[in-house]
C-alpha cells in the first residue's frame, strides 16, 4: 500500500514538509521524568489518514512514544458515553482556562474544573470510567484507545512508574478535586488511572488514525468500528478546539483552525471534520508544551491549502445544478402521445430543479427560498436528488416546515 502510495501528491507534500522542516531544532523536551527526558530529540514523523482510510506516512512515523495529554479528549469521550453529559458535566466544565495544562485552578464556588484538557479536568474525567478495579478501569481505557488506533496498544510501563512516583502536583490537584467531591472516594485510585492512560504508548500513525476517527464522526475508517457516537464527538472537537493546544489554544484556533490536541510527548493530533486526520510526531516542545515542528507541520498545512475550518463553510448557491420547466426536457425515448400532450399543456408550468452536492442546513435553506418562489408560477415543482451525496436530517425538517 505505502509503495503504491509513494508517488502521490499528498506523498510528496508530506516528504517536502519534513524535509523543510528536518533541521528545526528549537524547542527542549519534557525533562520532568527521566523517560522523557532520554528520548532522542531529532525523531520526526507525519502521518495522515484519510476517511477511506489511505494512510500516508513521512519520517519516524512508526516509532512509538507516550500519548500523555493526547488521551484526555479520547477518555472525555468515553466517560460521556459511560455516564452521559449531564453528569460527565457536573463534574467538569467546558471553558478555556488561559492557564498552564497544570495550573491548579478550579472554579470559585462549585470547586469544579474548568475543562477537561487541563489536567485538574483531565483527573476528574478519569475519575468517571467505570470499573470495579483500576485494572477493570484502565482496560476499558485501553480497549476504547485500542479501537480508535484499530490496533491492541499498551502501557509503557516504566513511564508510568516515574509519573506515579513524582506526580505530586496531580496528587495535590486530586486530593483539592476530592475536596470539592469532583472525585467522590479516594482519589489515589483515579491519579493512578490518569498516570496509566496518559503512559500508552502510541505511534504518530496510531495518532492519524485516532484523529480520522473523530474525522469520520465516530467510526474508524480502516477498521469501520464505531467507537463514539456523533453526539459526542461534537463534544470533544469543541474542547479540541478551544482548550486542546495548552494555553496557545486561542492563537492556534485562529491560525491553524483545526480542532487539535498536543502532549508533552510531542505528539500532536489534528482533525478536519469530514475530511482527513494528521499527526505529528517530534518532541522538542516549546515554552507551552506543544511539539515546535508539530505546529509548524500543522501551520504550513493549513495556510497552504486553506484548512482551517471555517473556509470550509461554502454559500449554498451553487446547490442548484440547474433549473428549468420541464417543456424544455427532450428525451431520446419516444413518448406516448397522451404525455406529449401533457407535456405541450403543463410542461411549462412545471419547474424542476436539479441538486447538487449536501443539503445541509444553509442549502436547504437556499433551496427551499427558491422554490417558495417559484411556486406562484409553477403547478408542480420536480427535485432532482440524483446528484444529492447526502440530506441533513435537521435540514429535511427544514424544508417539511416551508413547503
Ligand atoms: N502526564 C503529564 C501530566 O499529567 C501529561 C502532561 C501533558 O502531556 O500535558 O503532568
Amino acid at each position: 500500500m505505502q509503495d503504491q502510495l509513494s508517488g502521490l501528491p499528498v506523498q510528496q507534500l508530506l516528504d517536502r514538509i519534513h524535509a523543510d522542516l528536518n533541521a528545526d531544532q528549537a524547542g527542549e523536551v519534557a525533562d520532568y521524568i527521566p523517560e522523557l527526558a532520554a528520548v532522542d530529540p531529532d525523531l520526526f514523523g507525519i502521518a495522515l489518514v484519510t476517511l477511506d482510510g489511505k494512510v500516508y506516512q513521512s519520517g519516524d512515523s512508526r516509532h512509538l512514544f507516550t500519548i500523555q495529554s493526547v488521551s484526555k479528549p479520547l477518555t472525555f469521550g468515553l466517560a460521556l458515553s459511560e455516564q452521559g453529559a449531564a453528569t460527565v458535566e457536573r463534574h467538569v466544565g467546558v471553558e478555556p482556562t488561559g492557564d498552564a495544562f497544570n495550573s491548579i485552578s478550579l472554579e470559585p464556588h462549585s470547586g469544579r474544573p474548568m475543562n477537561p484538557m487541563v489536567n485538574a479536568g483531565a483527573i476528574a474525567t478519569t475519575g468517571l470510567i467505570k470499573g470495579a478495579t483500576v485494572t477493570e478501569r484502565f482496560q476499558r481505557i485501553l480497549e476504547c484507545f485500542s479501537a480508535y488506533a484499530g490496533r491492541p496498544l499498551t502501557m509503557n510501563e516504566a513511564v508510568y512508574r516515574s509519573e506515579k512516583d513524582t506526580g505530586h502536583r496531580n496528587r495535590a490537584i486530586a486530593h483539592l478535586l476530592r475536596n470539592f467531591d469532583m472525585l467522590t472516594e479516594d482519589p489515589e485510585p483515579d491519579l493512578d488511572l490518569y498516570f496509566r492512560q496518559c503512559s500508552v504508548e502510541v505511534t504518530c500513525r496510531d495518532l492519524a488514525v485516532i484523529a480520522a476517527t473523530l474525522a469520520n464522526y465516530g467510526a474508524n475508517p480502516i477498521t469501520g468500528v464505531e467507537v463514539i457516537k456523533l453526539n459526542d464527538v461534537e463534544k470533544l472537537l469543541s474542547v479540541m478546539s478551544s482548550c486542546g493546544m495548552y494555553d496557545y489554544s486561542g492563537r492556534w484556533i485562529y491560525d491553524v483552525g483545526l480542532p487539535a490536541k498536543s502532549g508533552v510527548g510531542g505528539g500532536i493530533m489534528a482533525v478536519l471534520p469530514g475530511q482527513f486526520g494528521l499527526a505529528v510526531f517530534s518532541p522538542r516542545l516549546d515554552r507551552w508544551g506543544n511539539s515546535v515542528r508539530g505546529i509548524q507541520v500543522c501551520e504550513a498545512l493549513s495556510r497552504n491549502f486553506h484548512l482551517h475550518m471555517f473556509r470550509g463553510l461554502r454559500s449554498g448557491s451553487n446547490v442548484i445544478r440547474a433549473k428549468y420547466d420541464a417543456s424544455m426536457i427532450s428525451s431520446r425515448r419516444n413518448r406516448l402521445p397522451r404525455i406529449e400532450k401533457l407535456l405541450e399543456t403543463h410542461g411549462n408550468q412545471t419547474t424542476v430543479y436539479e441538486l447538487q452536492g449536501d443539503l445541509l442546513i444553509g442549502t436547504t435553506e437556499y433551496v427551499t427560498r427558491e422554490v417558495i418562489r417559484a411556486i406562484d408560477q409553477s403547478s408542480t415543482i420536480v427535485l432532482d436528488l440524483r446528484r444529492v451525496m447526502e440530506i441533513d436530517l435537521a435540514a429535511s425538517q427544514l424544508s417539511l416546515i416551508h413547503i
